[in-house]
């Protein structure tokens, strides 16, 4: 195989909303590159619809301690309230700094940026649903996205686009570089870099029913944990209440924030009875719970009982048309209905990941859940557990937390560089690599064994045993199916044995870190013994602050998961009864 080599300072993986930020960061003062194996401008951030929160108070008066509250109670008290604080104040800056750069919000009579209502989020502690969410019509991701990418070519920026990431280098706790893979040709890249930030995104395509595109695959998280880096808080994954029937294309909550209804069959607005002070603006997990139960009780629409639906008739052609034109468009296209006129089929999708790769509020990754940090590696966004979403992220806290934090991993890699010196990482950095593909080419295809099958079985079985309701027995099964799963991988096959934009080897690779995430997920589901945000067994309702007031860390433990418990970072916010 040929290989090439570079050398960098500093190399961020993934070019969404997280890795562009730092990146804008970092690359005035170190030779840096962003390695991404999509084009930048595809990345999932820009798929983003309704909005990113600050407390501006431009519609009614704000404060960003409103803003913080809303943010622990939402995370159901496990987020760590230190960095929370951090990202509801710095959120401030952070709209008035992409404004600055160009970002076209929406905006008010008064010029202003404009702001919406979103699920979870309050004035005066709860008082009344709060005005917050900046967004740019029903496309603030793709704005997001777009504007980052601008400042970053207008600063020079060095990107390898549709190169793939597939092995990290540490030497005795210290980064060295990364190995990748370049699409286009099937040739091997050594980065020699002393600083890396994992900017990966998320991974719900572990699930059937997933809001994600099809790369979110958790390929940094996965690459860490295969190194020995545990994963944080994993259980808990969100489910959007609002995805299309079926295909699980996201409706943004801001349709509900503009003042869209849920129904059940019978034209109920049933939130009503689940969350009687913010209704329909409840939280997701809640909102997510609420729609399965009224399926599992039979008031569930259509032939088989299985959908709700979201009805946005009574807001009007006009208010439609100017504030939610893209989901509008999603819903004429994909399920031929006409949203101006009649509701539309939805039910939970799979959307978020609050786990992932643990950090502290400045990105650097830890080791271990007793605090130890690794030298020179980062994370920041989806990819990252900061953690400031806890058991349940509210809606608009993401885009808010990929500026945020992207930004201090950038920093992060600043300082680092500035006080250490490069060490070199020669070609045969790349051997375990050139070895794995090398396996893959040479072992003859069988579909019994193909990565269209396993990955399947995958999302079917994690869709039936470990999506909105859990229990000991069906997380005991999904526990064999997925011990049955890795098995079958070790003799995973592929047809396409060319070197030319090779997906199915591709694929291959990332189903592997499909079935880290799947294994973590499960395992910790498992040993949570309590209900608490986006986690729900149905053997365990209540949430038990004496025991599991505590993040997980999921270690790899040869095919099983280890895991350790890290407390929460309480602070002026004590745990009360969560009630909307
Ligand atoms: C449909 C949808 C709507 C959403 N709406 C909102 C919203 O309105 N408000 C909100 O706050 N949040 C929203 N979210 C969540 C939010 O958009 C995401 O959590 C966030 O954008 C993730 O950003 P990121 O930078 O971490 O990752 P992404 O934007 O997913 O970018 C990941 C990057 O990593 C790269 N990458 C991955 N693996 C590799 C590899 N092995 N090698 C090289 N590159 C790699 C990819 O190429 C990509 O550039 C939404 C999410 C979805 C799916």
């Amino acid at each position: 195989m040929k290989i090439v080599k570079h050398s960098f300072d500093g190399i961020i993986v993934g070019a969404g909303g997280a890795g562009l930020r730092a990146a804008i960061e970092a690359a005035p003062t170190m030779k840096l590159a962003v390695i991404t194996k999509l084009y930048p401008t595809r990345s999932h951030t820009g798929a983003a619809q309704g909005g990113m929160s600050a407390a501006l108070a431009n519609v009614e008066e704000d404060n960003w301690n409103w803003h913080a509250f809303d943010t622990v109670k939402g995370s159901d008290y496990l987020a760590d309230q230190p960095a929370v604080d951090i990202l509801c104040k710095e959120a401030i800056d952070a709209v008035v700094e992409l404004e600055h750069w160009g970002l076209p919000f929406s905006r008010l009579e008064s010029g202003k940026i404009a702001q919406r209502r979103f699920g979870g989020h309050t004035v005066k502690e709860g008082a009344a649903p709060a005005f917050r969410a900046c967004y740019a019509a029903d496309r603030t991701g793709h704005m997001i996205l777009q504007t980052l990418y601008q400042k970053c070519v207008s600063m020079g920026v060095e990107f390898f686009d549709e190169f793939q990431v597939l092995d990290i280098k540490i030497e005795d706790g210290v980064c060295k570089g990364v190995v990748a893979y370049e699409i286009a040709t099937g040739d091997l890249h050594v980065f020699e870099a002393r600083a890396v930030t994992f900017a990966t995104g998320g991974f719900g395509k572990i699930f059937k029913v997933s809001s994600n595109a099809h790369s979110l695959t958790g390929d940094g998280p996965g690459m860490l944990y295969q190194k020995g880096i545990p994963l944080e808080d994993m259980e808990f994954y969100q489910f959007h209440p609002t995805g299309i029937y079926r295909l699980g294309i996201l409706l943004s909550e801001a349709a509900r924030g503009e003042g869209g209804i849920l129904r059940n069959k019978d034209g109920e607005r049933f939130m009503e009875r689940y969350a009687p002070s913010i209704k329909d603006l409840a939280p997701r997990d809640m909102v997510s719970r609420a729609i399965a139960t009224e399926i599992s009780a039979g008031n569930g629409a259509g032939p088989n009982n299985d959908y709700v639906f979201l009805d946005l008739t009574h807001l009007g052609e006009e208010a439609i048309m100017k504030k939610l034109p893209d989901i509008t468009d999603f819903v004429r296209t994909y399920v031929k209905i006409e949203p101006i006129n009649d509701p539309i089929p939805v039910q939970p999708t799979a959307h978020y990941a609050m786990g992932g790769i643990p950090t502290d509020v400045n990105g650097r990754v830890l080791s271990d859940h007793k605090g130890g940090v690794i030298e020179g590696v980062y994370a920041a966004g989806e990819a990252a557990c900061v953690s400031v979403h806890g058991a349940n992220r509210l809606g608009t806290n993401s885009l808010l937390d990929i500026v945020v934090f992207g930004k201090r991993a950038g920093q992060s890699m600043v300082d680092y560089v500035s006080s250490t010196k490069a060490s070199p990482l020669n070609e045969s950095a790349a051997d375990d690599l050139s070895n794995k593909i090398s396996g893959f080419m040479e072992k003859e295809h069988t579909t019994e064994f193909s990565v269209a099958k396993i990955r399947s079985e995958l999302q079917d079985s994690m869709e039936e045993n470990a999506k909105i309701f859990r229990s000991k027995e069906t997380l005991d099964n999904q526990t064999e199916i997925l011990s049955d799963l890795r098995e079958r991988y070790k003799n995973v096959t592929i047809s396409d044995k060319s070197k030319v934009f090779n997906s199915e080897l591709l694929e291959a690779i990332e189903l592997d870190y499909l079935l880290d995430m799947a294994d973590t997920t499960v395992a910790s589901a498992l040993a949570r013994k309590e209900s608490r945000g986006a986690h729900s067994r149905e053997d365990y309702p209540d949430r038990d602050d004496t025991k599991f007031m505590k993040h997980s860390f999921a270690f790899k433990n040869g095919d099983s998961v280890k895991l350790e418990y890290k407390d929460v970072e309480l602070g002026k916010y004590e745990p009360m009864e969560r009630k909307y």
